[in-house]
């Protein structure tokens, strides 16, 4: 479908009603304006006729049809008649018998002529001479004239129409040039609100459709901008919350990130001190070695463990020589150290701290495990204990103790305390052989072995 814009809708408009009214008022007008000429010709006509037909005497008429002397007359009668109207161009005279005329005489003297011209013409006009004769006087208007005049008329409609036609494209511009100003002025402002610049001033104009949809628009646009402002408010507030919020989650974060630190150090600190706790239920604070429910622990494991037929488990027994004596002559204080150091010595010789064979039994009594030792080699190393001990030299006044020993080996399928037990006795024997002395048990025999 074609699509036209403004300017040219105006413009077909325009023409169309310049064409279809006014050509038609134009033809009206020019056909009126035609019909008065002709009809003001025709009564020109008739009158100027009746007056030539009244100055034309019958008899004389009668006359010049036979007589060429008074038919001259008649001719240069016709031809001053012809004469004193400018706008005839011939006059003549006709005789009509039976239906038929007959020219009798013409100003311009060619009566065949006048007889053809009458004959065709139509701008001519007869009038009967007085009398009744059958004679009839006729002219005939220059046609070129009429001709002329009408032209003049038509030239004037066609440049009435030209004009119309003209203001029509003139008229159809402006209109279409004012129309299209505030269209764009419009434009220009709808631009400006969609862009969020200010509404640039409006041009002032005629109060019309187009000036109520200029203050449609104007408040459609104070509208959209308040709510735009209103928008904008809201935003800002959503975004100082949402700051709000992120500076609130970080510090929520840190504070967990620190309470995290805290339980994690709470949590290490216990653990350690579990894990003192746990080597504190297994050792003797004073000695540092193992205590007795742990070696009862690694006694039981030891003897389970056991398997026919191979080397089983040896333990010793070790208690300080009249160490009571130590207490009571040099104090309690001294009497630890001298527990601390003898332990000591006897951690070093099976093997320092690592290998958690050697506990402290009772008050000053050792317990030492042998595993995969049999008695002979644990009688040995028993011998070995005793002298490292009585190496010793204990503190600021060098004190020097003794062990007594009683070894004993876990025979297979022996229960552990009758081992225990055998290895306590052989501790007595020790000490009843004098004490400073190893004595080993074998099942119900006991030898001594320094
Ligand atoms: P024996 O040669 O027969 O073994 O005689 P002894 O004096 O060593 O043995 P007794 O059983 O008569 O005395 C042991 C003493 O050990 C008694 C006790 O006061 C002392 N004792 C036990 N435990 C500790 C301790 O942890 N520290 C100190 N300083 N002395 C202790
Ligand atoms: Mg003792
Ligand atoms: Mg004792």
């Amino acid at each position: 479908m074609l699509s036209l814009g403004i300017r040219h809708r105006l413009l077909v408009s325009h023409l169309f009603a310049v064409v279809v009214l006014a050509g038609a008022f134009g033809a009206f007008v020019y056909y009126t304006a035609a019909q008065q000429v002709i009809e003001r010709l025709h009564v020109q006509q008739t009158g100027s006729v009746a007056l030539i037909a009244q100055s034309l005497d019958p008899a004389m008429l009668d006359a010049a049809a036979s007589d060429a002397t008074v038919h001259r007359a008649l001719v240069a009668h016709l031809q001053a008649a012809a004469h004193n109207n400018s706008d005839i161009d011939r006059v003549y005279v006709i005789r009509r018998v039976a239906g038929a005329d007959r020219v009798l005489a013409s100003s311009d003297g060619d009566s065949a002529q006048a007889a053809r011209d009458s004959a065709q013409s139509g701008a001519t006009a007869l009038a009967a001479v007085a009398g009744d004769h059958g004679y009839f006087a006729g002219i005939e208007m220059h046609g070129s004239e009429v001709r002329e005049k009408l032209y003049i008329l038509r030239l004037s409609a066609a440049l009435a129409f030209l004009v119309c036609v003209l203001a029509a494209l003139v008229l159809s511009r402006h209109l279409a040039g004012r129309f299209l100003a505030r269209i764009g002025d419009l434009a220009a402002r709808c631009r400006a609100l969609a862009n969020g610049e200010p509404l640039p001033p409006r041009r002032p104009g005629p109060r019309d459709e187009l000036d109520d949809l200029a203050h449609e628009f104007d408040a459609m646009a104070g509208r959209l901008r308040h709510a735009a402002q209103g928008r904008e408010q809201a935003h800002a507030a959503l975004r100082e919350a949402n700051e709000r919020l992120e500076s609130r989650v970080l510090s929520r974060t840190a504070e967990l990130e620190g309470a995290t630190v805290k339980l994690r150090n709470e949590i290490e600190s216990r653990v350690h001190v579990e894990a003192l706790l746990a080597e504190a239920a297994l050792t003797d604070s004073l000695t540092g070695l193992l205590n007795r429910r742990a070696m009862m622990e690694m006694l039981g494991q030891g003897a389970a463990q056991l398997e026919p037929g191979e080397p089983g488990l040896s333990v010793i027994v070790a208690d300080i020589d009249y160490f009571k004596r130590v207490n009571d002559v040099h104090g309690h204080a001294v009497g630890d150290q001298v527990l601390a150091a003898v332990a000591n010595r006897l951690r070093e010789s099976c093997g320092g701290a690592q290998q958690h064979n050697v506990a402290r039994w009772g008050g000053e009594e050792f317990l030492i495990l042998l595993p995969g030792v049999r008695l002979a080699a644990a009688c040995k190393r028993a011998e070995q204990l005793r002298r490292d001990v009585a190496a010793l030299r204990i503190g600021a006044d060098a004190l020097h103790v003794s062990l007594s020993l009683g070894v004993a080996e876990l025979m297979a399928g022996e229960a552990l305390d009758v081992c225990l037990r055998r290895c306590d006795q052989a501790l007595y024997r020790a000490k009843d052989a004098g004490r400073d002395t190893v004595v080993a048990a074998q099942g119900a025999l006991f030898a001594t072995m320094s």
